[in-house]
């Protein structure tokens, strides 16, 4: 789907992860400066910061805009490094290109939005071959998961003439309650990378994650399912950081965080082992989730009860139900003691959660 694609920077060795990492957003010169430099010595191969930024409601802070580029354009000069930031419409890339910027990512929103993606994508195609040429784009995921929509935009952008293109992974937006901010789907990112193995995929384990412990498990496991590079927010005080202070680690922390990412791994054994335990753990992630979610339920279903004066337990429903799922649990080839343990257990959370409402 994408020939002649041509590597997103020149300063990565065959063969080596691509590691983009900075601030969410860059907030004032001294601290992205800062941020750089520090991170320039864990050996990234490019600086990412935020110069307008996309927020959820009003209100929030949404980036420093223009005036934070020349920054950007200061950390290229001063530390030979690439810059890349967030683009999420025509003038944004123009003001980008203008001021040097190596690589611009559309970010999830826009990716959702066919009509900006176009519009990025006719500015591109306006630029002089020698800028095209030297010019990387990345493209993250849509909010939804959606493969044909975040395809789509990458063609998009492959189409204005775009060579350097690559696709990042930051998981995907959901409702109810989640360990991750954003689940990753893995099998979404999967599938393209299935579709079109010549594409860089890169992981964002920060807005998959959403919080600093979740960072590391999950690069860990981009890696060793082989995407080809990881985006990671780094700030030197995160906690002060004006946008995503949960999930922003200080370059010291990234840099250990890599130490042992790059330490060889075992042998094959232990990689496969590895793999499964990952898949438990993600399965076990999902499972607790749902418990989650079932409680509520359960105490949105104990507010009514108790508005309109119905007893919490209903023996007659519990047999009920308990005959059915013992069914459907035989049917998946589960032990229908074991269920019949699980969902009395289950049951049991309920009633105890009605009862205190
Ligand atoms: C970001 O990288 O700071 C960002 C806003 O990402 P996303 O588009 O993935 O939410
Ligand atoms: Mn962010």
């Amino acid at each position: 789907m994408f020939s002649n694609l041509k590597p997103l920077f020149h300063n990565v060795p065959a063969g080596t992860p691509i590691i983009i990492a900075g601030p969410c957003s860059a907030e004032s010169r001294e601290l992205t400066i800062d941020a750089a430099r520090r991170l320039k010595e864990t050996g990234i191969h490019c600086f990412r910061a935020g110069v307008w930024k996309p927020r959820t409601k009003p209100g929030g802070f949404e980036g420093i805009g223009d005036p934070a580029l020349a920054w950007l354009a200061e950390v290229k000069q001063s530390l030979d490094m690439p810059v890349a930031t967030e683009v999420a419409n025509a003038r944004h890339a123009a003001l980008a290109v203008e001021a040097g910027i190596d690589l611009l990512w559309i970010g999830a929103r826009t990716t959702a939005n066919p009509f900006a993606v176009q519009e990025i994508a006719d500015y591109l195609a306006t630029l002089p071959a020698e800028k095209l040429d030297a010019l990387a784009v990345i493209v993250k995921n849509p909010v939804n998961p959606d493969l044909e929509l975040w395809t789509g935009a990458l063609q998009r952008i492959y189409g204005a003439g775009i060579r350097r293109l690559g696709a990042v992974h930051r998981g995907f937006s959901a409702y109810g309650p989640h360990i991750y901010r954003n689940p990753p789907e893995w099998r979404i990112p999967f599938e393209l990378k299935r579709r079109c193995p010549e594409l860089p995929l890169i992981c964002d384990p920060s807005h998959i994650g959403g919080r600093r412990d979740l960072i590391e498990p999950l690069a860990r496991q981009a890696l060793e399912m082989n995407m080809d590079g990881l985006i990671v927010e780094c700030h030197c005080r995160p906690d002060e950081a004006l946008s995503d202070a949960a999930q922003q680690i200080t370059p010291q922390t990234f840099a250990e965080i890599l130490s042992r990412l790059r330490k060889p791994g075992g042998n094959v054994v232990d990689a496969g082992l590895d793999t499964l335990r990952e898949s438990i753990d993600n399965i076990d992630t999902r499972i607790l989730e749902l418990l989650a979610r079932r409680m509520e339920v359960a105490e949105e279903i104990g507010r009514l009860k108790k508005q309109h004066d119905i007893p919490v337990v209903q023996p007659d429903r519990y047999t009920r139900l308990l005959t059915k799922r013992v069914a459907d649990a035989r049917t998946l080839g589960l032990d229908e003691h074991f269920i019949q343990k699980i969902l009395a257990l289950i049951h049991e959370e309920s009633v105890r959660r009605q009862l205190s409402l």
